[in-house]
C-alpha cells in the first residue's frame, strides 16, 4: 500500500521524498508499482492516466518495446565501460543532424549538470562573469541557477534556496520573461558572458515566448558578445527532432538537452558551436568530467527513442491528444482562465485571462489548480501536482485515452469551476 510505503519514507528522506514536487501530491504521494504506454498502475491497483510522463522524457510513453529490446540488448554486452562506445557516437550524429545548434555534443547525466557546463563554458568562452537569467525559468539545482529576482527588473539576483553564497547569486542578473527592454539594460550597463533561457517556459506552468522574444535574443546577444544558451532540456526532441530552436527559427550558441534524449534514463548534453564547445576538458581548459557520461544504456534508450520519433507519427499523436484535451478543457472551464499550450505540452491557468511572464502565473489560483489535481486523480487522471509544472502527452496517447480523459477533464472542471 501507498500509505505504508509512505510512513516508512518520511524516517527515511527528507519531507518523504527524493525531489521536492513529489511530496505535493496529497494527503501523500502514490507510489507506482508499474507503467505501461499512457499508463501507471499504483502499489493500491489503481490505474491512472498520465500526463506527467516522468515530468517529460517520456515522449513515447512508458516501457515503450523498442527501448526495452535496445536497452536489453545493452545490457547483455555490459552497462558501464570507462571507455568510450559505439552509441555515443551515434546518439550524438542523430543530436548534430536534428538540432541546428549543435555542432559538437559533451554527454552529461541530468539537465542540471548540462546548465552548470554550459553557463561555465560561457565564462570561460568570454572571459566574463556575469548570468543573465529570467525570473521564473528552471534550469536545475545548482548555485547559479537557483536565482530568482522577482519583479525588480535587472536587479542582481536573490538567492531561491538557502546556502547559496552572495558571492555567486551577485554574479547572476535577472529580467521577466518576453521582457526585450530589461535585457537590452542589462547588457548594455553590464559585461555579460551567458544569458540563458528557456524557449518556452515550461517551469511556471507553460508559458510561450511572444513573436519577438527569442529573434531579439539572438540579436542582442551577438550584439554585446554573450553567449545565447537555449535550455531546450524539456522542449528538445519534443517540440519535433529540432526542439524549439527549429520550431521557432532562432539558432542559439549553445543548447542543454536532457530527459527525451535518454528516452527516460539519466541524461544530460551540452551542444553547440565549435569553437566555444572546443573549451572543454580535454582540447580546452574548461573542466566538465563525469563516470558515467555517455553511459551506454543512456545512450541505447536515447537512440532507439530518437529512431522512434524520426517517424513521425509520435509526434502526429501527441500533438492531437494535447490540441483536443487543451480544446477541451477550455471549453469546460467555467470562470475566467487561459489554456497555454505549445505543440504537445500545456497548463491551465484558473482565475486571469493572460499568462505572459512568471509574475501573471504567480497570481493564478493555484489553490483551485490543486482541488482540480485532487478530483482528476480521484478519477483516474494524474496531472501535475503542481500550477508550476506543465501537462505532457506521448505517442501513447491515442484516441481511447484523449476521449477517456477528456470525458473526467469535463466533468471536474464544470462541477469545480
Ligand atoms: N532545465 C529545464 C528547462 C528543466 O525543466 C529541468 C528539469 N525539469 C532542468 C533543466 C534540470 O534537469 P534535471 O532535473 O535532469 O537535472
Amino acid at each position: 500500500m501507498s500509505s505504508d510505503l509512505w510512513n516508512k519514507a518520511q524516517a527515511l528522506f527528507a519531507g518523504g521524498v527524493n525531489s521536492p514536487v513529489r511530496a505535493a501530491v496529497k494527503p501523500f504521494p502514490f507510489y507506482t508499482r508499474s507503467a505501461k504506454g499512457a499508463y501507471l498502475v499504483t502499489e493500491d491497483s489503481r490505474r491512472l492516466i498520465d500526463f506527467v510522463l516522468g515530468y517529460g522524457p517520456l515522449i513515447l510513453g512508458h516501457a515503450h518495446p523498442k527501448v526495452i529490446e535496445a536497452v536489453k540488448d545493452q545490457l547483455e554486452r555490459g552497462w558501464l565501460y570507462g571507455t568510450p562506445s559505439r552509441a555515443e557516437v551515434e546518439l550524438a550524429s542523430m543530436i548534430t543532424k536534428h538540432v541546428p545548434s549543435a555542432q559538437k555534443v559533451r554527454f552529461v547525466n541530468s539537465g542540471t549538470e548540462a546548465t552548470m557546463t554550459a553557463l561555465r563554458l560561457s565564462r570561460g568562452f568570454t572571459g566574463r562573469s556575469k548570468i543573465l537569467k529570467f525570473d521564473g525559468n528552471y534550469h536545475g539545482a545548482h548555485d547559479y541557477v537557483l536565482i530568482d529576482a522577482g519583479s525588480a527588473a535587472s536587479e542582481f539576483g536573490v538567492p531561491f534556496s538557502q546556502g547559496i553564497p552572495t558571492e555567486v547569486s551577485s554574479t547572476v542578473l535577472v529580467c521577466p520573461y518576453n521582457d526585450l527592454a530589461c535585457v537590452e539594460t542589462v547588457l548594455k550597463r553590464e559585461e555579460i558572458a551567458g544569458v540563458i533561457v528557456e524557449p518556452v517556459m515550461g517551469n511556471m506552468g507553460v508559458i510561450p515566448p511572444e513573436k519577438d522574444f527569442l529573434p531579439g535574443l539572438r540579436k542582442l546577444t551577438s550584439e554585446y558578445g554573450s553567449v545565447l544558451i537555449f535550455d531546450e532540456v524539456i522542449t528538445g526532441f519534443r517540440l519535433g527532432l529540432g526542439g524549439a530552436q527549429s520550431y521557432f527559427g532562432v539558432t542559439p550558441d549553445l543548447t542543454t538537452l536532457g530527459k527525451i534524449i535518454g528516452g527516460g534514463f539519466p541524461i544530460g548534453a551540452v551542444c553547440g558551436k565549435k569553437e566555444i564547445m572546443d573549451q572543454l576538458t580535454p582540447s580546452g581548459r574548461v573542466f566538465n568530467a563525469g563516470t558515467f557520461n555517455a553511459n551506454p544504456i543512456s545512450m541505447t534508450a536515447g537512440i532507439a527513442t530518437i529512431q522512434e520519433l524520426e517517424k513521425k507519427e509520435v509526434y502526429m499523436v501527441s500533438e492531437r491528444a494535447a490540441r483536443v484535451l487543451a480544446e477541451e478543457i477550455d471549453r469546460a472551464i467555467k470562470m475566467d482562465h487561459i489554456v497555454n499550450r505549445v505543440y504537445n505540452f500545456f497548463q491551465f491557468f484558473l482565475g486571469m485571462k493572460e499568462v505572459r511572464n512568471a509574475n501573471d502565473a504567480r497570481k493564478a489560483k493555484r489553490d483551485l489548480y490543486v482541488k482540480v489535481h485532487e478530483s482528476l486523480l480521484r478519477e483516474g487522471v494524474f496531472i501535475p501536482p503542481s500550477q508550476f509544472e506543465a501537462l505532457f502527452t506521448s505517442g501513447a496517447h491515442d484516441d481511447d485515452v484523449v476521449n477517456e480523459s477528456a470525458r473526467v477533464f469535463k466533468k471536474v472542471l464544470e462541477d469545480l469551476t
